[in-house]
């Protein structure tokens, strides 16, 4: 099928949208009417047609510095007229090092060593994987369960699925699930519908690790995985005291508290990871996205000293770890790494979330008088609206959000009928008030 169209308006449009199988997506539904983005610059994108396309997500939850920032591309090219590729396998390059050394500084004490990944999918495997061997390496083999929780997202990897808690990402992927248990989540509209900030009930919902360590016994029990705070499965925050109930839940029976901060880590919440935040230190945190802005592909794992130490120093063999990936620590990846932790400290950007936590809070809330809206909540530069459900259409009027939202000028995300905001962090308060009038005239028109 052609989509070329004549004149100017679609000059960028591809022959054919036929081959790209999209991931996460309604492929069918795009191909009809497709929502091409053709270049970007701070917070906005440029649609094919022309139009300023507000980034109200950050891409995925990624693009922390806004697009193509300076330093970044700067950096970039610097890389590719050195260095394009070296081998982390028995060898390495000193950017590697150098920018683990820049995210141990930014990480809570004692987290200080960082293993690579591509993605957060990798992030969580590795994470998962390293817990077990921990384990193993303290010659507590038996503790090999994995415990996630309800609506959590972990990635598209079996080890993320295998943890995670959204219905869909599990039900047709059959019988490597296994070995795992879940926590219960913690979404409850009953109680802290339209709370500012963390809610306030539900800390003793943590107890239900409690539960399952009389059903299965702490001493099968390897890890607890949870997003400190949950993005992917529609911006479920932690109700006050929570983490610290799990945490302390954890230390009582010796099970590592892994947390997924593939989309809090590098600033999301006015620091540099939700761990800061809430004050609460797991022992393994998974991140990616903002680590470069999204502008490459990397994650990284980072873990306490002790776990690595325990690991490494007790290996009977020269390779301590039987784990790792083709691209960890890719030079271009590090290098755009560097450019954006240079960005967010050069710019206070973590800063600036905190600066504009406040008129973003309002913007939020000041939506509330909107048809069909449930609930608004909001922690840092994070966002969520949740609709009524359409009467036997569920998720109907979420995605006649996203696509209204995309006509008027905004990239919004929604999962079902919640919809997720996580603007760059570099979003000024015009920006917050122009999103604001946006989303108004997008709700108002919803059927
Ligand atoms: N973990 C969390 C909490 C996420 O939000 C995501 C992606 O949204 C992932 C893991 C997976 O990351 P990726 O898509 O880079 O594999």
């Amino acid at each position: 099928r052609l989509h070329r169209h004549p004149g100017a308006l679609f000059m960028n449009r591809p022959n054919s949208l036929e081959h790209f199988w999209m991931p996460f997506s309604a492929n069918r539904d795009f191909k009809q009417d497709p929502r091409l983005i053709v270049s970007a610059e701070g917070m906005y994108y440029t649609s094919e047609d022309g139009r300023q396309i507000m980034d109200a997500t950050a891409g995925l939850w990624c693009v922390n510095a806004g697009h193509r920032d300076p330093r970044i591309t700067a950096a970039l090219l610097r890389q590719i007229d050195s260095l394009d590729y070296a081998p982390s396998f028995n060898f390495s390059h000193p950017a590697a090092f150098e920018l683990s050394a820049r995210i141990a500084a930014q990480f809570p004490e004692p987290m200080n060593r960082v293993f690579y990944t591509n993605s957060g999918s990798e992030s969580v495997d590795s994470a998962l994987k390293i817990a077990l061997a921990y384990h193993a390496a303290r010659k507590d083999g038996t503790r090999t369960r994995l415990i996630g929780r309800e609506r959590g997202y972990h990635g598209a990897g079996f080890g993320g699925i295998s943890v995670g808690g959204i219905v869909r990402n599990r039900m047709k992927f059959g019988t490597l699930l296994t070995g795992v248990d879940h926590l219960r989540h913690t979404h409850d509209l009953a109680r802290n519908a339209f709370s500012r900030g963390t809610p306030e009930h539900g800390a003793e919902l943590a107890d239900d690790l409690e539960r399952l360590v009389a059903l299965h016994d702490a001493s099968t029990i390897a890890a607890v995985i949870v997003e400190p705070m949950a993005g992917s499965a529609g911006v479920l925050l932690p109700p006050k005291g929570y983490l610290q109930r799990l945490r302390a839940i954890c230390d009582k029976y010796g099970i590592l508290l892994i947390f997924d901060e593939v989309i809090t880590a590098f600033g999301r919440l006015g620091t540099a990871t939700a761990a800061e935040y809430f004050g609460v230190t797991p022992d393994i945190i998974c991140c990616a996205k903002g680590l470069t802005s999204g502008v490459i592909p990397m994650g990284a794992v980072v873990v306490r000293d002790e776990i690595y130490e325990t690991i490494t120093g007790t290996s009977e063999t020269p390779i301590e770890l039987f784990h790792g990936y083709t691209y960890s620590a890719h030079p271009m990846a590090t290098a755009a790494a560097l450019g954006a932790l240079d960005a967010y400290e050069q710019d206070d950007m973590y800063g600036n979330v905190s600066a504009v936590a406040l008129p973003w809070e309002e913007m939020l809330h000041g939506l509330r008088d909107c048809p069909n809206v449930i609930d608004i909540r909001n922690l840092g530069l994070v966002g969520a609206i949740e609709l009524a459900p359409r009467d036997g259409a569920p998720g109907a009027r979420g995605t006649e959000a996203m696509r209204r939202a995309w006509d008027l000028g905004a990239m919004i995300r929604v999962t079902g009928d919640i919809i997720a905001l996580s603007p760059p962090l570099i979003i000024q308060p015009d920006q917050i008030a122009e999103l604001g009038e946006l989303l108004r005239q997008v709700l108002s028109s919803l059927r």
